[in-house]
């Protein structure tokens, strides 16, 4: 039996954008795993890296998962890295630590000079700029030289 806290899997808002299903801004995707922007951002390019799976915790992945996800998320920190070198990297796990999407996920927040403290509040993205990041993040920075 999954814990409470668990949603039925088919009202999974991430398993719906993983099966395209649900709109997102796909940055990044292969079999196993999941890129997009989160629909209200804390900072400019704030995305998610999900597994496909539907698990709730990181103790509930399979291991021959680990490396698939963890490559997916050194690919969009690469790419974030277009924007800024300085970003946060968190998973919420649990009511308590503020998750409210029972489908793990990492969190990759870019930081600006302009907000030096983390970020608190959350701000719309309009489409046009939701565009725009899309495509600066869904491409590989060019090789150096
Ligand atoms: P948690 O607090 O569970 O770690 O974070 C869930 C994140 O998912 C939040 O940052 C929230 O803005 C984002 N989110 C929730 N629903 C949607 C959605 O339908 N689409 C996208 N792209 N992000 C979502
Ligand atoms: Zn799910």
């Amino acid at each position: 039996m999954p814990p409470a806290s668990d949603p039925p899997q088919g009202a999974c808002i991430f398993c719906s954008i993983a099966r395209h299903e649900a709109p997102a801004r796909i940055v990044h995707e292969d079999e196993q795993t999941i890129a997009f922007l989160d629909i209200f951002p804390l900072s400019r390019g704030h995305t998610l890296v999900v597994p496909k799976a539907h698990v709730d915790r990181l103790t509930d992945l399979p291991p021959d998962q680990y490396a698939p996800l963890m490559s997916t998320l050194a690919r969009v920190c690469r790419r974030v890295e277009k924007m800024s070198r300085h970003y946060n990297i968190g998973i919420n796990q649990g009511a308590l630590a503020g998750q409210i999407v029972f489908h793990l996920h990492f969190h990759v927040i870019p930081r600006y000079e302009d907000q030096p403290t983390f970020p608190r509040h959350r701000r719309g993205i309009t489409d046009q700029e939701a565009v725009e990041l899309a495509a600066l993040l869904s491409t590989d920075a060019s090789p150096p030289g």
